[in-house]
C-alpha cells in the first residue's frame, strides 16, 4: 500500500454520495429517521443537474382534469415499452400522490391553478383512461423551474435535520468486505487533498447519469456517472445500459434543453414545409408523442431532406402562436435559454431544435427498497448488503426502455423516500459496525496513487473527446450492427488507451486535472457497457432503435440487460427477468402489446 496517503475515518451509520434530488431527500428521510447520516458531494448541493429541470414532476393529482394513478400507472408501463418492472412502476405512481403533497408542504412553490391547487401540465405520453382518453394534465410545474423549486427546498429540509454535509468531497471507491457487502466509501476532501473514510451500515449511491458519455447532452458536465464506474470497478453488473434517451428539443447546436413543457403549453414541431409532421407520425397525441418517437421522425424528416437550416439538419419549435402572457407565465426560462443560446425571439421566431442526450434508462439494478440488486446463484434478485442506488444512477426500472418526461423527478423524491423507509428497518441506529481488514482502502489507493502519477502520452481530454464522439456517432437515434459493431470495437480501442493516460499536475489540493481522469474512468465504462449492451440487443424496444431488427421481440426480449466490465474491459452479458407482475391487486397488469399512441 502506498504509504503516504493518511485517512481520516469516520463512522455513520448511513452515508450518502450525492446531494441532486435523489441525495436529498434520502438524506433528510434517513437523518429524520433517527439515523447518523452524511451526505457527500462532489458539487455544492443546490449546483447538482437536478437544478436545471425544467418541465415537472409526474403525479395524479387530479387537479385539472380527470386522472388516476392507475392511468400513470399504465402509460409508465406502456412508455417503458415493457421493459419496466412493474412492481416498482406501481409503487411509484401511488406513491406519487404523498409524495408531492409532501413536496407541497416542505415548501415548493408550485404555480397554480384559479383556485389555488398545484398547476398541472400535459407531458408526452401522459394519458387517461388507459391509452384511451384525451391527455392527462398530470406534470406538476413550478414555472419552466421546477427542479430549481424543489431541489432548493429539499436542502432547506436537509439543513432543519441533523445530517452532516461533506461538501466538494469526491468519492473516489467503494469499500466492499471479502463477502460482497458494500462497507462504505473512500473520499477525496477536493479542498484539502486530504483522505477521509466513511464507514457505514449502508451506503447510498444518489450520483446522478453518465451523458457526457456523448458529444451533445443536454446534462451538466458533472454528469459523469461516478456511482456506476465504481460499482462496475467493485465488479458488479449495470443493467438496461443500451437505452439512453434522445431529448427531441436540444437547442441546436448548444445542446441545453427546451422543456417538454413546451409543446405541453402547445409548442407545435415543424419541417422544412412548415408542416407539422408529428400528425403523420402519431395522430392521436401528435406533438406530445413520448421521447423516442419524436426523437425518431425528427430523425426521418431530417435524413428524408425536410430538415430546416443551411445544412437542413435540424428542424424548428414553433411556440409564436402561444402568446406572450403563456410565454411569460409558464415559460420564462425557456424564452431566455432561446434568446442567450439560439439568438431567437421566441414570441416571434421559432427555436432551432435536435434531439440531443438527456437521459440514462439505464444504471445500477435496484429493487423498489433503493436496494441494489445482482443475479447470484440464480436468484435475479439477490440484494448487495449495505449497497443501495437511487435517482438517475440506479435502474429500479421503472423507465423501462423510455422513460415518460417528468417521471425522473418523481423518481428521485418517492426511491429517496422508500430508501430512508427501508433503511428504518434494517438499520440499527449507532449500530456496532464490524472492523475493517486492515488492507480494506489498498486498492483504492493503490489506484489513486496510479492515476496522480499517470505519465502516458495522451491528456484526459484527447481520450474524453474521441469516447463522447464515437458514442455520439455510434450509438445515436437509430442504430445498425454496423454501425454498433464498429462503435464497440472503437470503444474497446479507447477504453485500452485509457493505460496511457497523462495527468500533469501531481498535487492533491483542488487537482481538476486528476478528478477528471476518475471521472474519464467512470465515463468510459459505462460507455463501453451501452455500447456493447446496444450491439448485443437485436431487437427495437423504446429508446433503442435497430434498424436491422425493427420490431420488438417479446419472446427474445423481454428481458433487462446485464452487463459487467472489468478493469482490462472485457465485458460479459447476463440477463434478469422483467417483473411482469404488480405489487398489490390495487391495479391490473398490463400485457404486452403493439405500442402505437
Ligand atoms: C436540463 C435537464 C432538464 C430536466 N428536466 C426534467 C423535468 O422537467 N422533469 C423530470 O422528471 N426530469 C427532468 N430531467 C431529468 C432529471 O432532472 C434528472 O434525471 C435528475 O435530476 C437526476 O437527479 P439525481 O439526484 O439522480 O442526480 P443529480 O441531480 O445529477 O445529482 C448528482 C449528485 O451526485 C453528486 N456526485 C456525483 N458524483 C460524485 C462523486 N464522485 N463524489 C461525490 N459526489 C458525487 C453530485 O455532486 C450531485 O450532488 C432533466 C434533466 C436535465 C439534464
Amino acid at each position: 500500500m502506498p504509504a503516504a496517503y493518511k485517512i481520516h475515518e469516520h463512522t455513520f451509520d448511513m452515508v450518502v454520495v450525492g446531494a441532486g434530488g435523489a441525495g436529498l431527500r434520502a438524506t433528510f428521510g434517513l437523518a429524520q429517521k433517527g439515523l447518523k447520516t452524511a451526505c457527500i458531494t462532489k458539487v455544492f448541493p443546490t449546483r447538482s443537474h437536478t437544478v436545471a429541470a425544467q418541465g415537472g414532476v409526474a403525479a395524479a393529482l387530479a387537479n385539472m382534469g380527470e386522472d388516476s394513478w392507475r392511468y400513470h400507472f399504465f402509460d409508465t408501463v406502456k412508455g417503458s415499452d415493457w421493459l419496466g418492472d412493474q412492481d416498482a412502476i406501481e409503487y411509484m405512481c401511488k406513491e406519487a400522490i404523498p409524495a408531492i403533497i409532501e413536496l407541497e408542504h416542505y415548501g415548493v412553490p408550485f404555480s397554480r391553478t384559479e383556485d389555488g391547487k398545484i398547476y398541472q401540465r400535459p407531458f408526452g405520453g401522459m394519458t387517461t383512461k388507459f391509452g384511451e382518453g384525451p391527455p392527462a394534465q398530470r406534470t406538476c410545474a413550478a414555472a419552466d423551474r421546477t427542479g430549481h423549486a424543489i431541489l432548493h427546498t429539499l436542502y432547506q429540509q436537509s439543513l432543519a435535520h441533523d445530517a452532516q454535509f461533506f461538501i466538494e468531497y469526491f468519492a473516489l471507491d467503494l469499500i466492499m468486505d471479502a463477502d460482497g457487502a458494500c462497507r462504505g466509501v473512500l473520499a477525496l476532501d477536493l479542498s484539502t487533498g486530504e483522505l477521509h473514510l466513511f464507514r457505514a451500515q449502508g451506503t447510498v449511491l444518489a450520483t446522478g447519469g453518465y451523458g457526457r458519455a456523448y458529444f451533445s447532452a443536454t446534462s451538466a458536465h458533472t454528469c459523469t456517472g461516478d456511482g456506476g464506474g465504481m460499482v462496475l470497478r467493485a465488479g458488479l453488473a449495470m443493467q438496461d445500459m443500451e437505452f439512453v434517451q434522445f431529448h427531441p428539443t436540444g437547442i441546436y447546436g448548444a445542446g441545453c434543453l427546451i422543456t417538454e413543457g413546451v409543446r405541453g403549453e402547445g409548442g407545435i414541431l415543424r419541417n422544412s414545409n412548415g408542416e407539422r409532421f408529428m400528425e403523420r407520425y402519431a395522430p392521436s397525441v401528435k406533438d406530445l408523442a413520448p421521447r423516442d418517437m419524436v426523437s425518431r421522425s425528427m430523425t426521418i424528416e431530417i435524413r428524408e431532406g425536410r430538415g430546416v437550416g443551411e445544412h437542413k439538419d435540424h428542424i424548428l419549435l414553433d411556440l409564436t402562436h402561444l402568446g406572450p402572457e403563456v410565454i411569460h407565465e409558464k415559460l420564462p426560462g425557456i424564452a431566455e435559454s432561446a434568446r442567450i443560446f439560439a439568438g431567437v425571439d421566441v414570441e416571434k421566431e421559432p427555436i432551432p431544435v435536435i434531439p440531443t442526450v438527456h437521459y440514462n434508462m439505464g444504471g445500477i439494478p435496484t429493487n423498489y427498497h433503493g436496494e441494489v440488486v445482482q443475479l447470484r446463484n440464480g436468484n435475479p434478485d439477490e440484494v448487495v448488503p449495505g449497497l443501495f442506488a437511487i435517482g438517475e444512477a440506479a435502474c429500479v426500472s421503472v423507465h423501462g426502455a423510455n422513460r415518460l418526461g417528468s417521471n425522473s423527478l418523481l423518481d428521485l423524491v418517492v426511491f429517496g423516500r422508500a430508501v430512508a423507509n427501508r433503511a428504518a428497518e434494517i438499520v440499527k441506529p449507532n449500530g456496532a459496525q464490524q472492523p475493517l481488514a486492515g488492507d480494506a482502502c489498498d486498492e483504492a489507493l493503490a489506484r489513486l496513487d496510479k492515476l496522480r502519477n499517470s505519465n502516458g502520452g495522451t491528456p484526459t481530454a484527447v481520450i474524453r473527446d474521441k469516447m463522447q464522439r464515437t458514442m455520439q456517432a455510434d450509438a445515436a437515434v437509430f442504430r445498425t450492427g454496423e454501425t454498433l459493431s464498429d462503435g464497440v470495437r472503437k470503444i474497446r480501442e479507447i477504453h485500452a488507451s485509457f493505460a496511457d493516460v497523462k495527468v500533469t499536475d501531481r498535487s492533491l489540493v483542488w487537482n481538476s486535472d486528476l478528478i477528471e481522469t476518475y471521472e474519464l474512468s467512470n465515463l468510459l465504462g459505462q460507455a463501453l457497457a451501452t455500447i456493447v449492451s446496444a450491439e448485443n440487443r437485436t431487437e427495437s424496444r423504446g429508446a433503442h432503435a435497430r434498424e436491422d431488427f425493427p420490431d420488438r421481440d417479446d419472446t427474445n426480449w423481454l428481458k433487462h440487460t446485464l452487463c459487467s466490465v472489468s478493469e482490462d474491459g472485457t465485458t460479459s452479458i447476463d440477463y434478469r427477468p422483467v417483473h411482469m407482475y404488480t405489487l398489490t391487486s390495487d391495479v391490473d397488469v398490463v400485457p404486452p402489446k403493439k405500442r402505437v399512441y
